[in-house]
């Protein structure tokens, strides 16, 4: 199996958010790759420009950190989907995914879909996310490098400029060498564009140190609380039911978390986020891990602070009874 390290450059709307087209907020206008084989070591890279179509104009943050002009995209660039082509072909057949932070992908299928190419990406579509294994291998989890700091860590030379998909594809390509991926490889990301389209299809993948689950979508948020699959009390390794030490609760529409209590295995603390897709439709991304003392009191803080509110709350709408 081969690494496709990716990176894409693009381009958005000048006047921001409201000037966005609709299923293409960012315009690809540059894809660059390397090919990666089993010893990390480079075998093949792809470098493409792209002739935009649909923003016309360069955003202004964008034109002060990229090497191109519109006019030479407009120029030299190709059409994105005789680009997207070439660049599926050149993928192969046998790769993963590997990409510095999670938007990648996401903008490549938006793009795909909003040109109309057949091209089928797997699903689920399995990644690496080199920025999040890269901060895993530094014990630091919730950090997260620039590509740029990442480079000068591991002492590598800085000869090409940045902000080149090129350029930022090999290297993060690079640094790839520099993480055990004996011990980080078995945590691939699951991308969220395509979400389960029914119950059968609802992703369910234990990782070495926890499970994740992504549900199908729901018309509200509120559905997708509501569901028993989202919110069960199971244990995901045994499938016991657990005891309530915190049952779920959501300190608003978009996280929740839970405390449970397996017979077997202890304590299980459950984390949830309702994401919406391009459809409009919720959906539920869900982790449960066995929980050490800090992570269960963190969880039972978080439920304090929640109940407080919550009472608080309730205090405001009711006022004090008119005495008689
Ligand atoms: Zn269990």
């Amino acid at each position: 199996m081969n690494y496709i390290v990716l990176d894409l450059e693009w381009n958005q709307s000048p006047i921001g958010k409201k000037g966005a087209v609709a299923g293409i907020p960012f315009e690809i206008i540059q894809i660059g790759a390397v090919k990666l084989n089993e010893r990390f070591e480079e075998i093949d890279s792809f470098d493409a420009y792209v002739k935009p179509i649909v923003y016309s104009k360069m955003q202004r943050a964008v034109s002060e950190i990229i090497h191109v002009t519109m006019e030479e995209l407009k120029e030299n660039g190709e059409i994105f989907s005789d680009v997207a082509d070439r660049f599926f072909k050149w993928c192969g057949d046998d790769f993963i995914f590997c990409t510095w932070g999670e938007g990648d992908l996401v903008e490549l299928q938006r793009n795909v879909e909003y040109h109309g190419l057949d091209y089928k990406f797997a699903y689920p579509l399995f990644f690496y996310d080199l920025q999040r294994l890269y901060s895993m291998d530094k014990e630091d989890k919730e950090a997260r490098y620039s590509l740029q700091d990442a480079i000068k860590e591991c002492g590598l030379p800085e000869k090409k400029d940045y902000h080149s998909a090129i350029n930022d594809a090999r290297y993060t390509g690079q640094i790839m060498a520099f993480i055990d991926m004996e011990a980080y490889g078995a945590y691939k990301n699951i991308d969220n564009h395509t979400i389960p389209d029914s119950i059968e299809n609802e992703i369910h993948i234990d990782f070495p140190t926890y499970n994740k689950y992504i549900s199908k979508g729901f018309r509200s948020a509120d559905a997708a609380i509501n569901c028993k699959r989202v919110t069960n009390d199971l244990c995901y390794i045994c499938g016991l039911k657990m005891k309530k030490r915190v049952k779920w609760f959501f300190i608003n529409s978009k996280s929740g978390y839970c405390l449970y209590e397996c017979p077997i295995h202890g304590s299980i603390a459950g984390r949830i986020r309702i994401k919406q897709n391009d459809a409009g439709l919720f959906f539920a991304s869900r982790f449960m891990k066995k929980a050490d003392k800090a992570q269960a009191e963190n969880i039972k803080d978080k439920y304090k602070k929640y109940k407080e509110k919550e009472e608080a709350k309730k205090a405001k709408n009711q006022p004090n009874k008119p005495k008689s």
